[in-house]
């Protein structure tokens, strides 16, 4: 089994040459929930679905998240009543949205949900939410705090953030299946998503760290790829979001946010004069070409990093 771990776009893009590259049934991706919220009483979980229509091929590629060739006539309606309705849901979009509330609201879990929604568009590796129990990250930002998609939709993440809060994770624990596939893992791979926003609530929830320290220990690498190119986000505040953290936005600010979970790190080549430093920590560099401009950037990266994990799992002791 290979593990990944995703937020968005980013986990979406890596997760997908990875589902591209392995055969069914032996890729598990763990998605942030912290970016989920309620939505005219609708469930949303926007990392859940930019990864399950970019694995079933569904997604609007310009974007990187909603669907393709998706509709906006039933927020152009809530604006006609006034509202302001900042939130772009498709109409295609908000089905998944209505589907999903109706059988949460009828008792099942969220894993079980993303499961049967997942299935039903063909999607063969196993998507699974962090945990079931809900978890709203917090940004605590120049402008105050606000909740996840006032920062980053409303507000297009323009305030510096300070400090980020996980609501609800004192009582949230892995998803069950989250932790079974970890300790089955062959290896964990950390896809280039935003470490701060979103990876770090997915290693935050009860058991989760735990078990990929676990995997590791039990001899599967963990490989992530770095979300910085050149000193810059391919996508998003990633950049920024390190720099306020005292890191720097590099691969090498990568490698010293995620310390001692890291077995390796894939770099682009545009960074490669940062490899040594990055050997310095005690993390093997990959350096290769680390933007997914299609899906056949995103297979060709997927294999590099599954053939880079399958090294270092040789190499072990
Ligand atoms: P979000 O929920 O959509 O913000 O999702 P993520 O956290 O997964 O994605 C945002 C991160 O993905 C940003 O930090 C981007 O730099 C990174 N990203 C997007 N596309 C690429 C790519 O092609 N290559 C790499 N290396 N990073 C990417
Ligand atoms: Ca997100």
């Amino acid at each position: 089994m290979i593990v990944a771990l995703a937020g968005g776009v980013g986990g979406a893009r890596l997760a997908h040459g990875l589902a591209r590259a392995l055969p069914p049934d032996s890729l598990s991706v763990i998605v942030n929930t912290g970016d989920d919220f309620d939505h005219y009483g609708l469930r949303v979980c926007p990392d859940l679905d930019t990864v399950m229509y970019t694995l079933a091929g569904l997604a609007n590629e310009a974007t990187g998240w909603g669907l393709a060739g998706d509709t906006d006539a039933a927020r152009g309606m809530l604006r006609r009543y006034g509202e302001d309705a900042w939130f772009w849901l498709g109409d295609r979009d908000m089905a998944t949205s209505l589907l999903r509330t109706r059988r949460l609201r009828a008792g099942r879990p969220l894993s079980q949900v993303t499961a049967e929604l997942a299935a039903a568009l063909g999607v063969t590796a196993t998507l699974l939410p962090m945990s079931d129990t809900p978890v709203a990250t917090i940004v605590s930002t120049s402008a105050g705090p606000l909740t996840f998609q006032e920062y980053f939709v409303r507000r297009r993440h323009q305030d510096a953030v300070l400090d980020v809060r996980l609501e609800g994770v004192e009582s949230a624990t892995a998803a069950a299946a989250a932790l079974a596939a970890l300790a089955q893992a062959e290896a964990v791979i950390i896809c280039p998503s935003n470490p701060l926003l979103s990876v770090r609530p997915v290693l935050s929830v009860g058991g989760m760290r735990a078990a990929v320290m676990g995997a590791k220990s039990a001899g599967a690498p963990v490989v992530a790829v770095s979300p910085i190119i050149g000193g810059r986000t391919v996508k998003g505040p990633a950049a920024g979001n390190l720099e306020a953290q005292g890191f720097a936005a590099s691969p090498l600010g990568v490698a010293r946010w995620y310390g001692d979970l890291l077995d390796g790190l894939a770099l682009d080549h545009a960074d490669a004069a940062l490899a040594p430093e990055i050997a310095a920590l005690g993390v093997r560099p990959l350096v290769t070409d680390i933007l997914m401009r299609d899906a056949a950037d995103r297979e060709r990266l997927a294999r590099e990093v599954l053939d880079f994990a399958g090294m270092l799992r040789g190499a072990r002791p």
